[in-house]
């Protein structure tokens, strides 16, 4: 049987998470967990806490931590989760966040939490540049289009730009990732629980780094 993982990616916005998420969740055959794309499809199905969520979100505020550790919290308990494992993206974003998940997952410890590096210039041009599917999140940009127009290879979605993706937004997220996101970095460092990553260059590159991260870490885990 394949062996499933524990993941978390850290990661500025833009920094290529969600794509490489997408292709390690296929690789150890485990759910992709994005509290991200979990909130997109609340504000999408426009229930009273999607509409709460919508606010925070065009803002580019982060949701308050007790919410967004229940959401997680109640995602994790489920049987996919709990038999192979999970890849969190997009969580942790606080230190309060990252406490929180060492006690839900008490008993099977995360494998190893990655920070994929991307320098801030880089992940300005390509936020600017990102597009997403609206149906299904798959990720695009302008210079990676969908074959067929503005069409989500995946689903047949509509390929846009995401709300959230504002000059304004993009700004007060990537001050929230250096003020409340970065000091998780030296969290992780401290408890021996981190890899760092280049996440610059091809997107398949930066797959293999990753997957040769993750694998060197399980081993010796076994070890
Ligand atoms: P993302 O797709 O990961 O960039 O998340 C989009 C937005 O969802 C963020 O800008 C926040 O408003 C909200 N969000 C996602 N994950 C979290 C989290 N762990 N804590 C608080 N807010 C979050």
């Amino acid at each position: 049987m394949i062996p499933g993982a524990r993941l978390v990616l850290l990661g500025r916005q833009g920094a290529g998470k969600g794509t490489q998420c997408t292709r390690l969740s296929r690789h150890y055959v485990v759910p992709h967990i994005s509290t991200g794309d979990m909130l997109r499809a609340a504000v999408k199905e426009d229930t009273p806490f999607g509409r709460k969520a919508d606010g925070y979100m065009s803002r580019g505020e982060l949701l308050p931590d007790d919410v967004i550790i229940g959401i997680v919290e109640e995602r994790l308990a489920k049987s996919d989760a709990q038999r192979r494992g999970f890849i969190l993206d997009g969580f942790p974003r606080t230190v309060a966040q990252a406490v929180a998940l060492i006690d839900i997952t008490m008993n099977q410890p995360i494998d190893v939490v990655i920070d994929l590096e991307v320098p801030r210039e880089l992940v300005l041009e390509r936020l600017a540049a990102r597009r997403v599917c609206q149906d299904c999140g798959a990720n695009y940009s302008v210079v990676s289009p969908p074959k067929y127009g503005w069409t989500c290879d995946v689903c047949g979605g509509d390929v846009v730009q995401r709300p959230d993706d504002t000059e304004e937004a993009i700004q007060r997220r990537l001050e929230l990732y250096d003020t409340q996101t970065a000091p998780l970095i030296d969290f992780y460092e401290r408890r021996g629980e981190l890899v760092v990553v280049d996440g610059v260059g091809h997107p398949d590159e930066v797959t293999a780094r990753l997957i040769a991260a993750v694998d060197a870490r399980k081993a010796r885990g076994l070890g």
